[in-house]
C-alpha cells in the first residue's frame, strides 16, 4: 500500500465525479472487486486500494499509477461489488483525468497509444487494426526510430501473421451507432 501524502486533495473525488457518481463512499473494503479482477498480477495498486486512495484525496499517486492502464474495463469488479461501487467507471474517469492534465504515464508512450486508440475508434466506430498500429508507430516516433535502427524484423513478422489472419488490408465492417460513438468521444479530438 502506498503512503498517504500529508496534504490530500479534497476536491479530487468531486472532480472525478463531474460526469456522474461512483458511490465510492459505500465501499467497506471487502476486496471482492480485487479478488475477481483478472489482471491484478500486473497492477501496482489493487482496485480496492484505488478506491481508498481516491477517497483519501491521494491525487498524484492515483493519477500516476499503472493500474488504470492495466485495467481491461471488463467490469467484473463493478458486477461483484455488494455496495454498487462503480469501480470500472472510476478507473476510466481517472484515465480521462490523466489525459486532460497530461500526466505522464508509468510507461513511455502510453498516452500516445491511448489517444491513437481513441482516435481510431472515433473514426471507425470500433478499433480497426489496419490503421491503428501504423498510426501509433507514426505518432509515437517509433516508425522513424525503427527505420533508423533497422528494427523492423519483429514488426514484419507480426504484420505477416496479422495478414494471414485477415486482420490487415480489409475495410472495417460498417457498424450501427457510429455517430453516437463519435459523440461519446467528442472530447478526444487530438
Ligand atoms: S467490492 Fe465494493 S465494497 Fe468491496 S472493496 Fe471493492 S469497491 Fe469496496
Ligand atoms: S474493470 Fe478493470 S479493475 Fe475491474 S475487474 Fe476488470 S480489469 Fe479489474
Amino acid at each position: 500500500m502506498h503512503q498517504a501524502t500529508l496534504h490530500p486533495d479534497e476536491t479530487f473525488l468531486e472532480l472525478l465525479e463531474a460526469d456522474g457518481k461512483f458511490d465510492t463512499n459505500a465501499c467497506f473494503q471487502c476486496r471482492k472487486c480485487t479478488n475477481g479482477c483478472p489482471v491484478t498480477f500486473a497492477m501496482d495498486l489493487y482496485p480496492d486500494e484505488v478506491i481508498r486512495l481516491v477517497i483519501l484525496g491521494q491525487r498524484e499517486t492515483v493519477l500516476k499509477c499503472r493500474t488504470i492502464w492495466v485495467c481491461a474495463a471488463c467490469e467484473t469488479c463493478t458486477a461483484r461489488c455488494p455496495n454498487g461501487v462503480k469501480i470500472a467507471e472510476l478507473m476510466d474517469a481517472i484515465k480521462e483525468r490523466t489525459l486532460l492534465e497530461r500526466v505522464p504515464g508509468p510507461q513511455p508512450q502510453i498516452l500516445t497509444l491511448h489517444r491513437t486508440f481513441l482516435k481510431n475508434v472515433r473514426k471507425w466506430g470500433r478499433a480497426f487494426e489496419g490503421t491503428l498500429l501504423p498510426a501509433y508507430l507514426l505518432r509515437s516516433g517509433q516508425f522513424l526510430h525503427k527505420w533508423r535502427e533497422g528494427l523492423w524484423g519483429w514488426d514484419i513478422k507480426f504484420g505477416w501473421r496479422l495478414l494471414c489472419k485477415g486482420r490487415f488490408f480489409h475495410f472495417p465492417k460498417r457498424i450501427k451507432g457510429k455517430k453516437e460513438i463519435r459523440n461519446i468521444l467528442i472530447h478526444h479530438k487530438k
